[in-house]
């Protein structure tokens, strides 16, 4: 009907259509079902309309009326890898949960920082959408068509749980206990629910995979150099800067809670400097914005480094006693000069100086047991260090190594040279020369490709913005903050190693307000020992864990097509499980094996679990994993709240309760307070917390043994007789962990960061870390002070947690000395120059990872389905327009969404912020449809000081950034939303 052919009353003012024009002002027309919406116009006299007294359906109003009237108000938070770790109230009224409002309580620090509150994200604002949400996973399922078909059975908790127990039960003892594989994400943000599934693990004798390194969120400069996994400053300490580096973070958009100390600390006196290739959300704020060339940042930092030294403004005294420049390294063979070279009456004395434990003992500082040091009692002649004391002009031991006597840092009446060469008799009678780590970067740094002309023109920046960034280190204290925009690429640990260099060589590390500070992921736990014993509590000896890229790499038909000097990769890899220095499971014949089968081995995974985390979403080489590691599995279970794509493609679905409905503890590396999840209602439908689940998939295997009559398996390798008859006494430690409650108060009451805290007592507000177990930690809690790494290090000397016991920028393992890597040096990315456009899938702004990809309300602030970001330059180019759909290709695959072409991109480069579930509106494919995995060697070696494989703390990385594609005009079919039902 046209306009012209609307009946109107002769008495009328107003249409039909006019009046529901006005309804639609109102937003009332939508309700009215269309049957009633014509009945109600027929009787309604339109002449003397007033539709909010006339419209007769009135009831619905209360609800938005009385939206913000509650019954009940209660504390808790989020788990999805954020690091936010808020504190939010979530209100409740009529037994439904309504919103969650930020609980703004954070106790302030001091009065001379500005405090946490309020914290939290648009993201986190808008949970309880999933907790009623058509993705929320309500029952158990089993599935009834192909793995991603989307075709499920609703099944009772005990068919599921039985379905599953069998499973298990088989392959332990018919397949082996290292054929169950258990994958679970970060224990910081709910330890419990992550403990629940490990525990099981380990009574079983599964394997638990990493995920720390496999996100590629481990910086593995810090092991190299630190001897640690990861240490940053709580965020309040950005406050304390005067030089704020975003290095590759993106701190408006993936830090949200934290980005303001940043921004405050201007007012505090600090310059704020962002380095990356696109101008993003944060750049915008900088006070110096350098857009640096993909992959080019070692080479950024290391021409800092060279100016810097250059021109004499770096700490020499920090760095003679702080890190490894001044030791000595042999001219013959590239390796440290060790006590075993040397003749044994010639090895010389440790200073005489007090162990850093005597300081600490001293220094009237609260840590909550007695400090105990990595330091070995006899002295390893491979593992002291020597350097040239310019005082007493004599060769020295290094003191505070791993093998040193002197458990400390303090150099005594010493004064270690930095520059210089040396003879030495070595024990076989052969003279040498020897020089110092200093003198050999020095050497390394004189390449012209570190100069600043150079760099500039390589980083693409201009050569006086590239001198202003490097004097800015001069300022004191000097930070980098350090995101996954740089830590994803293949070279991570080079680059890493080159921006710490830059802050130690300018004394920044250990410093309030300065220091290397990483913030990807929430990696470290703070109440770490209590956390141990809940989910390893025969200890990691009796546990297999497995660093998940080489267990995804070799499980699969990954391929790295790049190979290393030569050789594939697989070589490397192989060479590393024969050596022991990394675990591959299940177990094979590694001597009888050669590179080649390892993609197709005697012993495969058949069980994986996955809870708390979206693995085959996340997973680089994602399509080489369906068509093969994903075919091999017989048991796919996926433990969820909500229906995503690991859950779509399981063989079992088990509805977790979400994070509203749990009891759990939250703590992240962005603060330094513990505080609760709590159950706002119990779980709904007929979800179950993960303590719940995995304790009754306990009593299930028990069931299913003793029903079978099974005698006790006997797990030779780990020197365990498991009897599963008894499996969840064991689970429950007799019933002593029977719920959650009692297991947060187990880590609670066993850990040193949390002495006098309970469950209950942190329902109140969050409260702040009362100490530090320092077998764990390298800093104080101290009051008023914000958390800030390694003052251990430098205001009590204590060694670092490396071979040399220095931060160690030298490592003379053979294969660093093999592929060049002995010290931080540039590489450019691993290029396929057939493709050539970057893949950059960083962290975004309107999600966490996948969660929150499918919400509603954050679809709305973007254009609601996938979206790859291009600049103009290189849309006109290939003919695209903005809004077009587009094929992005490669060897691996190929994904097919809309283009956004923006000038704020990086001119050959494509992004697609990470996490889009593959059915979220992607033609063909998905974002990681084009990623594959890549290994380096560099990250797979083991025995060495301080390098050996530790889950989430040394195994190679899931890298990402190296990935290259072409990307053309789609003219094939649109599927809508509609008709994909
Ligand atoms: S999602 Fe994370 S960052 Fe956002 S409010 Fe929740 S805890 Fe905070």
């Amino acid at each position: 009907m046209t306009d012209k052919q609307v009946p109107r009353d002769p008495s009328s003012k107003m249409t039909r259509r006019e009046l529901l024009k006005a309804l639609g002002g109102l937003g009332l027309a939508a309700l009215l079902p269309g049957a009633a919406r014509g009945a109600a116009l027929q009787e309604f006299d339109i002449t003397n309309v007033d539709p909010l007294r006339a419209y007769p359906y009135r009831g619905w109003e209360s609800l938005y009326r009385d939206q913000f009237g509650w019954d009940r108000v209660v504390r808790s938070t989020h788990s999805a890898n954020c690091t936010g770790s808020c504190s939010w109230k979530v209100f409740v009224k009529d037994g439904v949960m309504l919103r969650e409002e930020q609980a703004a309580d954070f106790p302030r620090l001091s009065a001379e920082l500005p405090d946490y509150n309020p914290r939290g994200c648009q993201k986190g604002a808008c949970y309880v959408e999933y907790v009623y949400g058509a993705q929320r996973v309500k029952y158990p399922l089993i599935r009834a068509g192909e793995r991603g078909e989307g075709k499920w059975r609703r099944v009772s908790w005990d068919e599921a749980l039985t379905y599953i127990a069998e499973k298990v039960v088989d392959n332990i003892y018919q397949h082996g206990p290292d054929t169950n594989t258990f994958f679970t994400v970060i224990p910081a943000m709910s330890p419990v629910s992550f403990s629940a599934g490990v525990r099981l693990a380990h009574y079983i004798g599964g394997v638990v995979c990493s995920f720390y390194d496999w996100y590629c969120d481990l910086p593995p400069g810090e092991p190299i150099t630190w001897g640690v996994q990861t240490e940053s400053c709580e965020c309040a300490d950005w406050f304390n800067a005067k030089y704020i580096v975003l290095w590759g973070s993106n701190i408006n958009e993936t830090r949200i809670p934290d980005a303001h100390f940043a921004w405050e600390a201007r007012y505090n006196g600090a310059k704020v400097v962002c380095v990356s290739p696109d101008y993003n959300g944060s750049a915008i704020h900088c006070d110096q914005y350098l857009r640096v060339n993909p992959g080019t940042d070692a080479l950024l930092a290391l021409a800092v480094c060279r100016w810097l030294i250059e021109n004499d403004r770096f700490d020499k005294a920090y760095v003679k006693e702080q890190t490894d420049l001044p030791l000595f390294v042999r001219a013959d063979t590239g390796a440290f000069l060790r006590a075993a070279d040397l003749p044994e009456n010639q090895r010389g004395e440790a200073p005489k100086v007090a162990g850093w434990d005597e300081k600490l003992a001293h220094s009237g500082v609260t840590s909550a047991t007695t400090p105990v040091g990595a330091t070995p009692q006899a002295t390893d002649p491979n593992a002291l260090f020597y350097v040239f004391d310019q005082k007493t002009k004599s060769i020295r031991q290094a003191p505070g190594s791993m093998g040193s006597p002197a458990h400390s840092l303090d150099l005594g009446d010493a004064d270690p040279a930095l520059e210089g060469t040396w003879p030495v008799w070595l024990a076989d009678g052969k003279q040498i020369e020897v020089t110092t780590v200093f003198s050999r970067l020095k050497a390394s740094l004189a390449a012209p490709a570190y100069s600043l002309a150079d760099a500039s023109r390589t980083c693409g920046i201009p050569e006086n913005d590239l001198l202003e960034f490097a004097k800015g280190f001069t300022r004191k204290p000097a930070m980098i903050i350090h995101g996954a925009g740089t830590n994803h690429w293949f070279h991570n640990d080079l680059m890493n190693r080159a921006m710490i260099l830059v802050v130690a060589l300018t004394g920044n590390v250990g410093k309030n307000g300065g220091g290397f500070n990483h913030y990807v992921g929430q990696e470290r736990i703070w109440p770490e020992h209590g956390f141990k014993m809940l989910a390893f509590p025969q200890g990691a000896p009796k546990q297999r864990f497995q660093n998940t890229t080489l267990w995804t790499y070799c499980h699969s038909q990954n391929r790295d097509p790049h190979p290393v000097a030569g050789k594939p990769i697989e070589h490397y890899i192989l060479e590393s499980v024969r050596n022991g220095w990394m675990p591959l499971w299940p177990k094979n014949d590694w001597a009888a094996l050669t590179p080649e089968q390892l993609h197709d081995l005697p012993r495969k995974p058949r069980a994986l679990f996955v809870w708390r985390a979206n693995y085959l979403n996340q997973a680089k080489g994602h399509e080489a994993i369906l068509k093969s590691l994903w075919k091999d599995l017989d048991l796919i279970v996926d433990v969820n709240f909500r229906m995503d794509t690991t859950a779509l493609y399981s063989d079992v679905v088990l509805p977790a309760s979400t994070f509203y409905e749990k009891t759990d503890i939250n703590s992240t590396d962005c603060h330094s307070f513990m505080h609760p999840f709590s159950k706002v209602l119990d779980p709904l439908f007929e979800s179950k917390t993960d303590w719940d689940i995995f304790g009754a998939l306990a009593k299930k295997i028990e069931e299913v043994v003793k029903r079978r009559a099974l005698a006790p398996f006997n797990d030779e390798p780990l020197g365990w007789v498991r009897d599963l008859a008894n499996l969840y006494d064991s689970w429950s430690a007799e019933g002593a962990l029977a719920t959650d409650e009692q297991a947060a108060n187990f880590i609670l009451s066993n850990s040193a960061e949390t002495k006098g805290m309970t469950y209950h007592n942190i329902q109140v507000a969050p409260r702040r870390f009362v100490g530090i177990d320092p077998d764990t930690w390298n800093s104080e809690i101290e009051p008023g002070r914000a958390y800030t790494p390694f003052t251990h290090q430098v205001e009590m000397k204590r060694p670092w947690r490396t071979l040399t016991g220095r931060q160690q920028f030298y490592v003379d393992h053979p294969w660093y000395l093999e592929l060049g890597e002995q010290l931080p040096v540039h590489k450019p990315p691993v290029e396929d120059t057939q493709f050539p456009l970057y893949w950059n899938t960083p962290h975004g702004r309107w999600s966490i990872h996948s969660t929150w990809r499918d919400n509603r309300y954050l679809l709305r602030l973007q254009r609601g389905l996938p979206i790859v970001y291009m600049h103009p330059d290189d849309a006109r180019a290939r003919g695209i327009a903005d809004n077009d759909w587009v094929r992005i290709h490669n060897d691996q695959g190929e994904a097919v969404a809309p283009v956004n072409v923006r000038p704020n991109e990086k001119r050959g480069r494509l992004t697609m912020y990470h996490g889009w579930e593959r059915f979220l509106g992607f033609q063909k494919g998905g974002w990681q449809s084009l990623t594959y995995i890549k290994i380096k060697p560099t990250q797979l070696i083991g025995k060495y000081g301080h390098l050996n494989f530790k889950l989430n703390y040394w195994g190679p990385t899931g890298n990402n950034r190296d990935i290259r594609v072409e990307i053309e005009k789609y003219t094939g079919p649109i599927e809508t939303f509609a008709a994909q039902g």
